[in-house]
């Protein structure tokens, strides 16, 4: 590991929401809120489970760290300052930490840097390594997961019934969740619903639950009561299927003045030649017939829509 990856510990304190020790030896779980520093409900949700959990004296296996993801972005309230942090996971920007090249000399560079010593810090246990990056939408949305890194993830999505979007890692390929699986660690990305929808938070304290138990940092009996009855209670909706294809991506410059059309709620069905936006050059048609995917309803990002088809619909075409 090079210089460019070592943690003070003010930088630690600075993102640090909470954390519990049980043991060195066994299973890790870092939960991470605000990657984009608007999007508080990961926040809360961790510091519901963590009060819980001192005030039932819940005895716990192994270490929960729960931290911030943008911390600067999140005193400002804003998705990011300079760049995206939820896009530069790049191989060759990780590397460039670990040989202590601090270019390029942006805001999320640094918060980059912090939390990659962070996360190596984490990372010393092998009683198994959970991550979860914890997201809400701009527009209304059903809980998805935007990348499983294996089974052991997938098991914990499903008990929150969220869909399972595959293939966003291609067409966004600096995703947190990528680094962190490419470095051995479960990793789980989760869209628990639109930023001002209340549930958001219970969805995401849910999950960390379900992860607690899954990761063997708590016994099934220490989960809260209402999360295992709202696990009954949870089924998809039944017009979406458990699991989607990323199939289009519009990516967007900021010159571009894209607009999307007004309307749409994540997952909505749309037929190919539908107008979907508007930017300079005048009408954005979807290329496809699908369902459109986390369309951009804020100021900031650089992520137009992207177009899903359900599984079972490929499959279909496949055999046709
Ligand atoms: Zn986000």
């Amino acid at each position: 590991m090079g210089g460019g990856t070592t943690l003070d510990a003010q930088a630690l304190r600075r993102r640090l929401i909470g954390t519990r020790h049980g043991s060195d030896d066994g299973p890790v779980l870092l939960v991470l809120s605000a990657l984009h520093g608007n999007e508080p409900s990961g926040v809360n949700a961790s510091l519901r489970v963590l009060n819980s959990l001192d005030r039932r004296h819940t005895p716990c296996r192994g270490r929960l760290v729960m931290l911030l993801g943008n911390v600067s972005a999140f005193d400002a309230r804003a998705r990011f300052i300079d760049e995206d942090l939820n896009r530069i996971w790049l191989p060759e920007r990780v590397a460039a930490h670990e040989r202590g090249d601090t270019h390029p000399d942006t805001v999320e560079n640094n918060e980059m840097r912090e939390l990659l010593a962070a996360i190596r810090a984490c990372a010393g246990s092998d009683g198994g390594r959970y991550l979860l990056d914890l997201h809400t939408t701009s527009a209304p949305s059903p809980p998805f997961i935007a990348l499983a890194g294996d089974n052991r993830a997938r098991r914990v999505a499903d008990r929150v019934g969220a869909i399972e979007v595959r293939g966003i890692c291609e067409f966004l390929p600096g995703m947190m969740v990528n680094f962190a699986s490419s470095f051995g660690w479960t990793a789980l990305a989760f869209e628990a619903g639109s930023h001002r929808d209340s549930s958001s938070e219970d969805t995401h304290e849910a999950l960390i639950w379900h992860a607690l138990e899954t990761a063997g940092i708590i016994d099934r009996a220490a989960v809260p009561a209402f999360v295992r009855a709202r696990e009954r209670e949870l089924r998809r909706p039944e017009h979406i299927e458990p699991a989607v294809q990323v199939i289009h991506h519009h990516p967007i410059d900021p010159d571009d003045r894209f607009r999307m059309r007004l309307g749409y709620r994540n997952f909505q069905p749309v037929k190919r030649g539908e107008v979907l936006a508007d930017d300079r050059n005048g009408p954005i048609e979807s290329p496809h017939d699908g369902r459109v995917f986390m369309p951009l309803y804020q100021p900031d990002g650089r992520d137009g829509f992207f177009i899903v088809r359900d599984l079972y619909a490929n499959a279909r075409e496949d055999a046709a």
